[in-house]
């Protein structure tokens, strides 16, 4: 089965290609030149490792945020000199990568920021604050009234910080501008991975996470804005006229758990290969991102409400995941779930029992959970499962 068109089979699907998704491809690369500049011109870096970090806060203070969580296997060998071999390979590659000072973004870095979120990653930060100055946010793992409160007095510890460091005040103003600018770019965020509720999509997963990754290292965000909504429009016109990688039966899955990214992207290659369709990412990149900041009120209170919403498997419970898996199953019309995690994640590991547990309450969406890590070891192993998966997801589609 493979329901993947094949190269050139249609030559205007190519053209998805062509203009705006080629430049966005080349997005990384091209902003290690305009950070270097921003550097040499007095901006300061702020690395982010996690979805907790309350960007609004590092853009309220004049600094840039570059992510730094590692998606390569590259740096893994490295790291696990230091870092045992059964830990996650997020945090082995996110910690290689300083150790190797392999990556720009980090070599750039005037701060780190990080968050007390799994037990794995806030040990390896301790060992990265002998790096680079670090600063550690206390995040809670319950998401109600004294939590809140309780994270309001660390972002404040967090604005403190940032004035000190960067010799800056960030005031109310700095703060709604900064929340009008990345709730804009969550909007187009969300408009861009949209586009996936057309049937079929028209684009891979494969091409829409080389989009989400690549955005992550924009300097300027009114610059990412405006090449994801051209990107958006393009894939609408494409659409239109039904152009599309996929045939229309193509099954359609829904990827959630662990995040993932260009290097990662082991899972999302090998479904696109057995003929599935990922129209929909869940995950910390995708659509767990978009979730915005209310514009009105008080606005630090409504960054500090934001970011404790965000339902991932630390938090407990994490009913607000399952909502969301829930909800966006119906808005994609998906016909399948792939629960992807990192071997070494004990949280999602264990969440993945109650996740499929919530989905087949009802319809019996057909369910996958994936344990793997960023090397290619088990890829035939994989392709074997998935291919079944797909099969069995096919055959249940043929007799509706
Ligand atoms: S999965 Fe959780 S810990 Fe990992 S980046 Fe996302 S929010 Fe942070
Ligand atoms: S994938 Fe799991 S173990 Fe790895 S950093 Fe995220 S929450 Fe921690």
């Amino acid at each position: 089965m493979n329901e993947k068109k094949k190269a050139g089979e249609s030559a205007e699907a190519g053209l998805v290609k062509a203009a705006t998704f080629e430049e966005i491809s080349h997005l990384r690369e091209r902003n290690v030149l305009a950070l270097k500049k921003a550097k040499e011109s007095g901006r300061k870096v702020v690395g982010t490792y996690c979805l907790y970090s309350p960007t609004e806060l590092i853009v309220a203070a004049g600094a840039i945020p570059v992510s730094l969580c590692g998606t390569s296997q590259t740096p893994i060998p490295a790291a696990e000199k230091v870092l045992p071999r059964a830990l996650c390979p997020l945090i082995k590659s996110s910690y290689g990568f300083a150790i190797t000072d392999t990556c720009p973004y980090f070599h750039f870095a005037d701060l780190l920021l990080a968050e007390t979120t799994c037990d794995g990653k806030k040990k390896m930060y301790e060992l990265l604050g002998e790096l680079k100055p670090l600063h550690l946010m206390q995040l809670p793992q319950v998401q109600d009234e004294a939590a809140l409160d309780y994270w309001l007095i660390e972002l404040k510890r967090l604005i403190r910080r940032l004035e000190a460091e960067f010799v800056v005040e960030i005031t109310p103003q700095r703060l709604t501008e900064a929340i009008a600018l990345l709730n804009g770019e969550r909007r187009s965020l969300k408009a861009l991975q949209d586009v996936c509720r057309r049937k079929p999509a028209p684009i891979s997963g494969m091409d829409l996470l080389t989009v989400l990754h690549n955005r992550g290292f924009s300097v300027d965000k009114r610059e990412a804005v405006e090449l994801l909504d051209r990107l958006t429009a393009e894939l609408l016109a494409l659409s239109d006229r039904g152009i599309s990688p996929f045939s229309a039966n193509a099954p359609r899955v829904l990827l959630t758990g662990v995040p993932v990214g260009l290097g990662s992207d082991k899972v999302v290659r090998i479904v696109e290969e057995c003929g599935g369709s990922v129209v929909c990412f869940e995950s910390c990149g995708g659509y767990k991102k978009v979730d915005p900041v209310e514009e009105s009120g008080d606005p630090l209170r409504s960054i500090a409400e934001k970011y404790l919403r965000i339902p991932c498997s630390c938090m407990s419970p994490n009913a607000g995941r399952m909502e969301l898996v829930e909800r966006l199953v119906q808005e994609f019309s998906v016909d399948a779930v792939i629960d992807l995690t990192w071997q070494g994640c004990h949280t999602y590991n264990i969440e993945s029992f109650t996740l499929k547990k919530h989905l087949q309450g009802g319809v019996r969406m057909p369910f996958m959970q994936i344990e793997t890590d960023y090397s290619e070891s088990d890829s035939e192993q994989l392709k074997v499962r998935i291919e079944a998966f797909l099969e069995m997801v096919g055959g249940k589609q043929a007799k509706k």
